[in-house]
């Protein structure tokens, strides 16, 4: 096949031979990203003659696909919730999956949010974005992160309102309370890490997926001080792994807050939970222990 002739029909034919299962899609999406613009706006015979420096770029990033790069890594942005979040190698991609939480979240309107483990920033933004009087802030740990999450909050409009800070988890609040907090935490175990995808093991900052041999460190950490930033009757809602509907359940047994529901995915398997903080009446003096 030649590249020059017919670029998109290379390239799909280079990925299906790598063994990348969406080469269509891909090439389509690459191809586009090197144009500017989508393939359905070219002229007749554009295709044929697009310039050097447009091939060159697209046969480079055909190159890494067929090394399992993923393709949000490769262009620097992924869509989530209909918009465009710049990502980098440092920040976790955002994922369908994610949208679950936002769904829920979008069902109140909240004056705070907190978003806890951050990384490009993608739920802190659509929520802000979503609902416009809200203000909320972002925690992670990595500085790296921190950079992708402020540059998407410019881009977004929402720099405003949000705030982003350099720690783990809750460790470097003092003060505030929420009326919601929301995390996608690293949930992955090391068994299943050992067993994942090139695409996310090679190209995903692993920080963002498998803290610990069970993957539930971080569900432990922020159960320990939830109550003491989430708001009467505010919310809590995390997202989980498939298999993970148990046991997150019962380390946040141990706090103040009520259980809501489950939330799942497309495919019927949980892949969040949402909690209450009941409203103050129930509570004593030490409500914010
Ligand atoms: N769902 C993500 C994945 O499988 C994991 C996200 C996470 O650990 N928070 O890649």
């Amino acid at each position: 096949m030649n590249q020059v002739e017919n670029p998109l029909k290379w390239g799909i034919s280079k990925l299906t031979q790598a063994g990348i299962n969406s080469p269509s899609t891909d090439a389509v999406r690459l191809l586009e990203h090197c144009l500017g613009k989508r393939l359905s706006s070219l002229q007749n015979d554009e295709l044929k003659t697009l310039h050097t420096e447009v091939l060159a770029q697209y046969f480079e990033y055909i190159g890494w696909r067929c090394k399992r790069k993923p393709v949000a890594k490769i262009i620097g942005e992924k869509e989530f919730w209909g918009r465009n979040f710049k990502v980098n190698e440092y920040v976790l991609d955002p994922r369908p999956d994610t949208e679950t939480l936002i769904e829920e979240a979008l069902k109140e309107d909240y004056q705070t949010i907190l978003d806890l483990g951050t990384g490009s920033g993608s739920i802190l933004v659509t929520l802000l974005a979503e609902g416009n009087l809200s203000c909320g802030a972002g925690t992670d740990i990595s500085m790296e992160c921190l950079k992708v999450a402020q540059q998407n909050l410019k881009i977004h409009r929402v720099d405003t309102r949000a705030m982003l800070i350099n720690t783990s988890w809750f460790a470097g609040l003092i003060k505030g309370k929420f009326d919601l907090i929301i995390s996608n935490p690293p949930y992955i175990t090391e068994s299943e890490y050992n067993q994942i995808d090139p695409e996310i093991g090679f190209y995903e900052p692993r920080i963002a997926l498998c803290p610990s041999f069970d993957g539930l460190l971080a569900y432990r950490l922020i159960a320990q001080k939830i109550n003491q930033f989430l708001k009467f009757e505010g919310k809590l809602i995390l997202e989980i792994g498939y298999q993970q509907e148990l046991i997150v359940k019962n380390i946040f047994n141990s706090t103040k807050l009520t259980f809501e529901k489950t939330l799942f995915d497309l495919d019927g398997r949980a892949r969040g939970l949402v909690y209450r903080k009941p409203a103050r009446i129930r509570y004593s003096e030490d409500d914010n222990k």
